[in-house]
């Protein structure tokens, strides 16, 4: 999708700081961090949600997840633990309509979130 924000870092016209990449997925900082970790993991192909998700892309979920881990890895957050989240649509506080997959991590996280 030309005029989507995510669809143009996957596209390398507009920056980011790019910390994990494969065929699937494209992780990089979040622009705004809400921790001292906080990554982004967004498919490459434009998913508006993860509502939008079909049975053909349960691949492309676990590919998601798995990312997720590997940049807790090499963010150093593994043992101390990490929240992945993924908001969805209006009440879900979605801001940015191509699928992402938040990890926060390096401080405590509390409960239930805002
Ligand atoms: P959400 O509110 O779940 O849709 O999350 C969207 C996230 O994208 C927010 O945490 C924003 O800070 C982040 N964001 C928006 N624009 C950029 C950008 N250009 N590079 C990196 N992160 C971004
Ligand atoms: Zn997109």
């Amino acid at each position: 999708m030309s005029d989507c924000l995510f669809c143009k870092i996957v596209a390398r016209t507009i920056p980011a700081t790019l910390v994990y990449e494969d065929e699937l997925v494209v992780a990089f900082d979040d622009i705004n961090p809400q921790a001292p970790t906080h990554t982004l993991v967004i498919p490459r192909k434009h998913v508006t949600s993860i509502a939008e998700l079909q049975d053909g892309d349960v691949t492309l979920l676990g590919r998601l997840l798995l990312a997720g881990n590997k940049v807790a890895r090499q963010k150093g957050i593994a043992d101390s633990g990490y929240r992945f989240v993924v908001n969805t649509g209006a009440d879900g506080g979605q801001s940015v309509f191509h699928l992402h997959l938040h990890i926060l991590g390096g401080r405590h996280m509390g409960w239930p979130p805002g």
